[in-house]
């Protein structure tokens, strides 16, 4: 077993999701970022935390911003234009690995 084999994450920067566990739960947003390493995704607005900025340079100002915290990647679900949350399949075409919702078989973009 090859322990540092990367797990393979079938979400992509820019998909919409559902959060299906949490606080934020029945909330939907657009992946801005996945981190790999921590398995979390950052999705826009959604659960935010407080966080003390410390004045860096003259211009910028220091105190309390809102940042998006990182939300485990198993608490979100892919959702499918047509059918909304659902799971994600692969299908194999012209030698192109695709994501298609399970649900509906239509591909995703
Ligand atoms: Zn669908």
């Amino acid at each position: 077993m090859d322990k540092s084999k990367k797990i393979k994450y079938k979400l992509k920067k820019n998909d919409q999701v559902k959060i299906i566990s949490g606080k934020n739960i029945g909330n939907t947003g657009r992946i801005l970022k996945l981190d790999k390493e921590k398995g979390t995704v950052i999705i826009e607005g959604q659960n935010l935390v407080k966080k003390a900025m410390r004045q860096k340079k003259q211009t910028q100002k220091g105190g309390i911003v809102e940042i998006e915290a990182g939300i485990k990647i198993s608490n979100v679900m892919l959702v499918c234009k047509k059918c909304g949350p659902t799971r994600i399949g692969f299908v194999i075409k012209d030698d192109k690995k695709s994501r298609i919702c399970r649900k509906c078989r239509e591909e995703i973009a």
